[in-house]
């Protein structure tokens, strides 16, 4: 009996262990948008009878943000926050030009405490919880959601993800600034403000650096926030920022005492990086593409995503709508604002003296028409809009442009009547031997920063042993076995070339990214059956039935032609135009331009955007393995003594061994990314 009883306490507490690590909802996050998103789901009945756990290290009791959004007093929004809404202004002031009304919109503003608080009251209504921790992790196993927190693992059917996103990769491949602020909540000793306006942009202060300006949100005669806010790639830091209002606020206002601070930074993003989701695992906040990259406004873009979450009474996983139109105006300013920050400052005035603020702020809410665009932007500076847009352009294509290249050099060397010769023109020597020690071998170099063999990221002896020491299998089954040795480099390089070609493209499937190295080399080879021959036997290797399986190649290009058209990848395609070209032309030009131009740059720009470093700085951490890979190579693989194909033979062999650790290197590369 008293068995029986241990057991049923012992199972009990088992389920109510594991009871307590399931959840219908995790909010990964308690910030602004899962604030917003639960009080629209309290308004729409969504909470009713729903277990929800809070995970965020901060206990959200500081008044750490003032929101403000303008809308009309009929809109939704302003109904559902009118009850926080701690102030409001009806005029807009630009610089100090007379101010202008806004009618029928109002600018609102409200105190994140109030908008935290809110939420809190709905906590204890319902059963939610909030813990005080971090979130590690967030991964979908079949239709289970879990969230890894830094002591337990939740599961749930929904999660909402409000960590913020990492902008590393924008900085160097995208036009990516910050919007850096910093205020003084101010007591004027004489209350000279117009508390009926808001101060939305005062150029009055130096733009040598950045485009910047003064916003005043005047909540008295005497009592305001001023802050100034900086468009840069570098940050405002506090002690300049202060010097800067001291100056103005004198300046403009007389004598004044300081009662709070306010600080922040806001990305400003061409892009939004992309961020892991799932069925039911969806991003909200700046990490779900809310903030407008132009302007950094967020919570009306919040509110509108949280409803659309919400619609119909119940929850659905929805991403947030963005409209191209608007985000490519945005781009274009960003792209001004990042190479020509001295622009900002006339382009804005321009805008605010041209159109009525009405106008600018229906503009920023996405709802003017194509032709009211066009009309406001005929009357800005139009130069340094099509400059924008030359770069624009280039900013779009430039991932198609190399492929592009790669097409056009082969098919102008391509000759229809080609002999199938191992022989190099000097240009083709030049591109290879050139392109080999600019990006070819440094690519293969960085492995002691892929988190391969050692997380700490730097050469040492252990290091350098295990690498070679991997290379030495590889080897001696050359020497045991030729045939097996290159079937084994053509499945390993199989792997690797599909893999960093899937990773570039963004496609998931590892199989399609394995059978897709094979249809290249495959491709390759069979229709360069000629030169494989002669490098056959110089690595004392018989195939025989290479002419009987000649008629697959067409098979391969158009299997993977189709693989292309279903994953809509126009890059693919331009390889596959490439591969197609490339059998009019020598076999090891051929590769070595893919290997080269393709394959390698695409490694050296994943570790570029990953390592968040410049090119230069690669070249120097490349440069010790840069140097061995030479030295291996003249050491134990060049001798000028042989024929052209005995050459080409060892080069084989080198390349297979010295590929094995790399490619071994890149796969916990890839996998680490994730
Ligand atoms: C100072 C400031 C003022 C702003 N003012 C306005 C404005 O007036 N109008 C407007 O429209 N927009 C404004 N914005 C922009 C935007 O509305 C805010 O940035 C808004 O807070 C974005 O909401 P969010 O939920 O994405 O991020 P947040 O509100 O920052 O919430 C993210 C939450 O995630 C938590 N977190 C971070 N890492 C983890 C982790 N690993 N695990 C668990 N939790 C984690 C953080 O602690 C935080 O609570 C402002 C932004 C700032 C910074």
């Amino acid at each position: 009996m008293c068995v029986f009883f241990i057991v049923v306490y012992l199972v009990n507490s088992i389920l109510i262990a594991i009871n307590s690590l399931q959840y219908d909802i995790i909010f990964s996050g308690w910030g602004a948008s899962a604030c917003i998103l639960l009080i629209e789901m309290q308004k729409t009945g969504n909470l009713k009878g729903k277990k929800i756990l809070l995970i965020d290290p901060d206990d959200k009791k500081e008044n750490d943000k003032t929101f403000c959004f303008w809308a009309e007093q009929e809109d939704d929004i302003y109904k559902d926050y009118s009850s926080i809404v701690s102030n409001q202004w009806s005029e807009i002031q630009i610089n100090d030009n007379p101010a202008e009304k806004i009618y029928p919109l109002k600018y609102y503003h409200l105190n994140s405490i109030d908008l935290y608080n809110t939420c809190r009251n709905i906590i204890s209504k319902y059963d939610i919880k909030h813990i005080q921790e971090n979130v590690t992790g967030v991964y979908q196993q079949d239709d289970k959601l879990f969230v890894e927190s830094t002591t337990n693992i939740f599961n749930s059917s929904f999660v909402f993800d409000a960590r913020p996103p990492d902008f590393g990769s924008n900085k160097i491949n995208d036009f990516h600034i910050s919007q850096s602020f910093f205020g003084f909540k101010v007591s004027l000793k004489e209350g000279v403000f117009n508390s009926d306006a808001y101060h939305m942009m005062d150029f009055r202060i130096n733009q040598s650096v950045a485009t910047q300006f003064i916003y005043i949100l005047p909540y008295s005669s005497s009592n305001a926030l001023v802050e100034i806010t900086r468009f840069g790639k570098t940050l405002l830091n506090e002690e300049e920022a202060s010097q800067e209002l001291n100056h103005f606020i004198l300046n403009n206002y007389g004598p004044y005492e300081v009662m709070e601070k306010e600080k922040g930074v806001i990305p400003m993003s061409s892009i939004l990086p992309k961020s892991k989701k799932g069925k039911n695992w969806v991003n909200i906040g700046t990490r779900a593409g809310n903030v407008k990259p132009s302007t950094g406004y967020a919570f009306k873009n919040m509110y509108k995503h949280a409803k659309s979450i919400c619609a119909n009474g119940e929850i659905k996983p929805k991403n947030v709508s963005v409209n191209k139109r608007f985000l490519f105006y945005d781009q274009l300013l960003l792209i001004i604002l990042t190479l020509w920050p001295q622009k900002g400052k006339p382009i804005f005035e321009k805008l605010f003296s041209s159109k009525s603020s009405y106008f600018v702020l229906r503009f920023l809410d996405e709802k003017t028409s194509l032709y009211e665009d066009l009309s406001m932007f005929g009357k800005l500076q139009i130069g340094v809009f099509l400059k924008s847009l030359m770069y624009w352009i280039y900013w779009r294509i430039k991932s198609y442009l190399v492929p592009f290249l790669l097409v056009l050099v082969v098919f102008l060397s391509a000759e229809p009547n080609y002999n199938n010769q191992l022989s190099f023109t000097n240009f083709q020597l030049f591109v290879l031997g050139g392109g080999l020690l600019i990006v070819g071998i440094p690519h293969g170099a960085l492995d002691h920063l892929t988190g391969f063999i050692s997380k700490k990221n730097t050469i040492s002896l252990k290091f350098i042993l295990i690498y070679l020491s991997l290379m030495v299998p590889v080897f001696l089954i050359w020497i045991w076995k030729p045939s097996f040795a290159l079937l084994l480099f053509l499945i390993y390089s199989s792997w690797h070339f599909g893999q960093t070609d899937f990773q570039h493209w963004g496609i998931k499937s590892k199989g399609f990214g394995f059978l897709w190295g094979i249809v290249l080399f495959v491709y390759l080879f069979l229709t360069h059956l000629e030169e494989l021959k002669i490098i056959l036997e110089a690595l004392k290797i018989e195939i025989n039935f290479l002419e009987e399986i000649y008629f697959l190649h067409n098979y391969f290009l158009f299997a993977a032609l189709l693989l292309a058209i279903y994953y809509k990848k126009a890059e693919w395609l331009l390889i596959l135009m490439f591969l197609f070209f490339a059998q009019f032309v020598n076999l090891i030009y051929a590769f070595g331009l893919y290997f080269i131009f393709h394959h390698s740059r695409l490694g050296w720009v994943h570790l570029k955007k990953k390592l968040a470093v410049s090119s230069l700085k690669m070249y120097f951490q490349a440069l010790p393995f840069n140097i061995g890979a030479i030295v291996l190579f003249c050491l134990f693989f060049l001798n000028f003594k042989l024929s052209t194909e005995e050459n080409i033979a060892y080069f084989f062999i080198f390349l297979s061994c010295i590929s094995f650790p790399h490619v071994l290197s890149m796969s916990v590369f890839y996998k680490n990314k994730k």
